[in-house]
């Protein structure tokens, strides 16, 4: 990217519109001096001046410290959108992987009493759990249960004895977006989500078990039941193969959107269609119906987890405190009110796509446990490194439509990661610095290795800097098993 960027803040960096005449808002880039030397070369900024171009784009198009390309929008990318001034939703602003998104479970567990069992845990979880493309898992769900299952999100799978009630609380949105339509996802997804839910799924994906490294505000940490020294479990995952189906279709249908509804976009892969339109309603009703089977996803990988460490340690998990702490979506759009300029308040169609909510304290969307603290959001870094618990902040809402970052952010193709790799074993780097590492193949460890993701902790510190987030606790991995 060579285009125009200027410092405005001490951590934000504007595009203005005057850059192209087809911009309808500027570009807004949340990083710090070191960072946006490495965001500049990629065509990430491009897209987030492309993403400025669609119709009824409010205040800016705006991208967190861990932007990098992405398809259609750049990962890190935030976009709301106003239904009543003809705004879009775009399946390319939230992702092919439908609500992915994160979630911690606390233990009452500290590192010394897992430690002596730790390559046991995680030969147990790996086994456990199914990783991989097109893993199949233990929970079968025929059409009619499917069904059910996408609109009724988490609970339905709550219900049938894979978590409680407790777990839905702690999930952002209970778990479930309302508006879910399954008769709007088509039979193939339902084919591909059939056996898939429960399962990690590939590449990126993971569940690490970790150690609270450092806290940095207590009273935060208090409130979520964390302390240093403690064990932690970290899930991320999405859709799987329903979710990803469902964009691919709904890519098709968009085609001939600009159109039909007389907008031009800089990029095809920007398919998009005006939110009160049919295809847009279409879209979000099977989005959303994608969005609860991840959650029932993420859930079920909880309640697998649960029995695993259950077995190991030779307790209930329950006599183990393993506890969710929050879960949240970070490829997703939701309707949510916003302040957008001269203190006017309304509902804007806010696309998160690799971007987490951090809603500030009090805000009604939160836990009443949470209220006094702020939501929170979890970052993972990369297996090698740190991982992080946050907080939102007031400042988001001010700024950033509720929003944070929602990792490292990759800093190397796929493609670079294994010529970087060459022949060395990443899985024995790993354990030689103490992180036992499972994968199905060398390749995806290659990947996913530490050097292929910026610093996290860079990229928290300029969220934290921008007052739309602060830092709770630092995690560090003792093992992960990778999809
Ligand atoms: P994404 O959803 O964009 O694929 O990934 C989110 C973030 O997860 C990445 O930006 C990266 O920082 C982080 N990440 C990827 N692999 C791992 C891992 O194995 N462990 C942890 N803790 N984080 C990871
Ligand atoms: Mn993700
Ligand atoms: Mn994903």
């Amino acid at each position: 990217y060579t285009g125009p960027l200027e410092q405005v803040g001490t951590c934000q960096w504007r595009i203005p519109k005057t850059y192209r005449d087809d911009m309808r808002v500027d570009g807004l880039i949340f990083a710090d001096e070191s960072l946006i030397a490495q965001i500049k070369k990629d065509q990430g900024p491009e897209q987030v001046v492309n993403v400025a171009t669609l119709p009824g784009i409010q205040k800016a198009s705006l991208a967190m410290p861990d932007i990098h390309w992405g398809y259609g929008f750049a990962i890190g990318g935030v976009a709301a959108t106003d239904p009543e001034e003809g705004g879009v939703i775009s399946p390319g602003g939230v992702g092919y992987d439908i609500n992915c998104g994160v979630r911690l479970l606390r233990t009452d567990l500290a590192w010394d009493e897992v430690k002596p069992r730790i390559r046991q845990l995680v030969d147990e979880l790996f086994r456990e759990i199914p990783t991989g493309v097109g893993q199949r898992g233990r929970f079968l769900f025929d059409k009619p249960k499917l069904s059910r299952l996408m609109e009724q999100g988490s609970a339905y799978v709550v219900e049938q004895g894979w978590g409680t009630v407790r777990d839905l609380g702690f999930t952002e949105a209970g778990g479930r977006l309302d508006g879910a339509d399954p008769d709007r996802v088509s039979d193939r997804a339902f084919t591909r989500g059939y056996d898939q839910c429960g399962t990690l799924g590939s590449g990126n994906h993971f569940l690490e078990v970790q150690v609270v490294d450092r806290i940095h505000d207590q009273e935060a940490a208090d409130v979520m039941g964390l302390r240093e020294g403690q064990v932690t479990v970290l899930i991320h995952s999405g859709s799987r193969g329903l979710g990803y189906q469902v964009c691919d279709d709904y890519l098709g249908v968009f085609k001939g959107a600009p159109k039909r509804y007389g907008f031009s976009l800089p990029d095809p892969q920007l398919a998009c269609a005006p939110v009160r339109s049919p295809e847009g309603q279409s879209y979000l009703g099977a989005m959303r119906a994608a969005a609860n089977y991840a959650w029932c996803n993420r859930q079920l990988l909880t309640h697998q987890a649960r029995e695993v460490f259950a077995r190991v340690l030779g307790t209930p998990w329950e006599s183990l405190g393993m506890d969710l702490v929050y879960d949240v979506a970070h490829n997703i759009a939701k309707f949510e009110h916003h302040q957008v300029g001269g203190g006017i308040s309304k509902q804007v169609c806010v696309h998160r796509k690799g971007a987490t909510r951090a809603f500030p304290p009090g805000h009604p969307e939160i836990p009443d446990e949470y209220h006094k603290i702020g939501q929170p959001v979890i970052i993972p870094g990369s297996m090698g490194t740190a991982s992080w618990v946050l907080a939102g902040l007031p400042g988001s809402m001010e700024q950033t439509f509720g929003t944070t970052c929602h990792g490292a952010g990759r800093m190397m193709s796929r493609t670079a990661a294994i010529k970087l790799a060459g022949d060395r074993r990443i899985d024995k780097e790993l354990d030689a610095i103490g992180i036992i590492a499972r994968a199905r193949g060398h390749k995806g460890l290659a990947e996913e290795q530490p050097a292929a993701y910026k610093d996290v902790d860079q990229v928290v510190e300029v969220v934290d800097k921008a007052g739309i987030s602060k830092k709770v606790a630092r995690l560090r991995p003792v093992g992960v098993i990778k999809g």
